[in-house]
């Protein structure tokens, strides 16, 4: 299943240009259009799912292989000494494209701290 109006499902299509990093038949992934750090890249499932609160037995697959290529990825755009994998999802986790994707966000230099510490 695609959603037509999707931007995230136009990209799989080629309908939207996208700087391809991987793609299989179950997952595609691309650099982030404005990148957060020197590696940002995201990892979606072809098949279009809204967010992590809507997931299902049909997402496994695709959401098993990004965990498990997001290493090899990383290392390959040269963040090889560790990175975040990041997965925002609905209002409070403040996610903007409505396609679920996983951040993979990394380089040299070690990133700030995952969120600054509620007082
Ligand atoms: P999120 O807040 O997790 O929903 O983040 C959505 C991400 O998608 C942002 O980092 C955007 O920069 C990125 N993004 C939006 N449109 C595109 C696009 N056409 N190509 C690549 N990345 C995009
Ligand atoms: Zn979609």
């Amino acid at each position: 299943m695609q959603d037509p109006n999707c931007i995230f499902c136009k990209i799989v299509r080629g309908e939207i240009p996208s700087r391809k990093v991987y793609e299989d038949a179950d997952i595609f992934a691309f650099h982030d259009i404005h990148p957060i750090a020197p590696v940002h890249f995201l990892m979606i499932p072809k098949e279009h799912v809204a967010s992590l609160e809507q997931t299902g037995d049909v997402h496994v697959t695709a959401l098993g292989k990004i965990m498990v290529l997001a290493g090899r990825l990383a290392a390959e755009q040269g963040a090889d000494e560790g990175f975040r994998l990041i997965v925002n999802t609905g209002r409070v986790g403040r996610q903007e494209v409505m396609h679920v994707h996983a951040h993979i966000l990394g380089g040299k230099e070690r990133l700030g701290s995952m969120l600054p510490r509620a007082r």
